[in-house]
């Protein structure tokens, strides 16, 4: 301000004035540049989630109209059934994340922790998935003592590892395995997940817990995905007060730690 008073008053206010035009022309830049981002970013999620939506739907129809035939043998039949009830069971999933991506928007996401013994816990979640790794001669192994428990969520809880185990699996190739392996110390419940797949790049390691982050879209539209999966894994966690880390190397595979507070 001591400036204007010497003269220079015009083209002192008008260098600040074009500062803040600029500086608000910029923003203004930026929120439309952003807003663009944010629109083609909701689109292209939209367009996955009716892909998702569509593909379990098409098998659904189709293996309900060939377990319908009244030529079939009761085996036929009972394989059509539980390839829809897998369809459907997938279907469930993907509604349940965008339920939870809709609480997490709204900050209405919430847990309530019980004690759970965690060997019979994993067994059973992995036991849901076994149809699904059989398509790719795929098999869990779960190394964890009977005697561990500890106080999680376990809706929410399952919802992380089905979707860690589901990417392990979708971003595998046949005969791959996967391991799950868990121990505790310090008061806290170490989970690693493991797998043999086809790894992250290390540039797209910092952007995995960003909402409706894929890797690779075409490698990741043969294989399906929303980009919402570790968004949700992340908020789960961290609502268990816990913290989540992921490593990978390209054609070797990526291990997920998630560490929880055991109570
Ligand atoms: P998506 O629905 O696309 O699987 P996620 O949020 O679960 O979304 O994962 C984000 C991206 O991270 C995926 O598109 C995939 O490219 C990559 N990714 C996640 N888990 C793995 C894994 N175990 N192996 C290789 N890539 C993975």
């Amino acid at each position: 301000t001591e400036k204007l008073s010497n003269g220079d008053f015009t083209v002192v206010l008008q260098t600040t004035s074009n500062d803040e035009l600029g500086e608000l022309a910029a923003s203004i830049q930026k929120l439309a540049n952003d807003l663009h981002y944010m629109r083609q970013e909701r689109s292209e999620f939209l367009a996955s989630v009716a892909h998702e939506l569509r593909t379990p739907l098409t098998f659904v129809k189709g293996y309900a109209d060939i377990a319908k035939r009244s030529h079939i043998s009761d085996d036929e039949r009972t394989e059509y059934l539980s390839i829809i009830k897998e369809e459907v069971e997938h279907l469930t999933r993907l509604i349940q994340d965008l339920f939870t991506l809709a609480q997490m928007e709204q900050h209405t996401l919430t847990i309530e922790k019980e004690h759970v013994h965690l060997y019979d816990y994993l067994e059973k979640i992995t036991a849901k998935l076994k149809p699904t790794l059989a398509s790719k001669n795929m098999h869990i192994h779960i190394h964890c003592s009977s005697l561990l428990t500890a106080s999680l969520d376990k809706v929410r809880f399952e919802q992380v590892l089905l979707n860690l185990l589901l990417n392990a699996y979708k971003y595998s190739n046949t005969d791959a395995s996967i391991s799950i392996i868990l121990t505790q110390h310090h008061g806290q419940t170490v989970w690693r997940i493991e797998d043999q797949g086809v790894g992250i790049p290390e540039q797209d390691l910092p952007h995995l817990y960003d909402k409706f982050y894929r890797v690779d879209k075409s490698r990741t539209r043969s294989t399906g995905g929303t980009g919402l999966g570790l968004s949700i894994v992340k908020e789960i966690v961290e609502l268990h007060g816990g913290t989540i880390s992921i490593e990978s190397q390209l054609h070797v595979g990526t291990t997920v730690t998630i560490a929880l507070p055991t109570n």
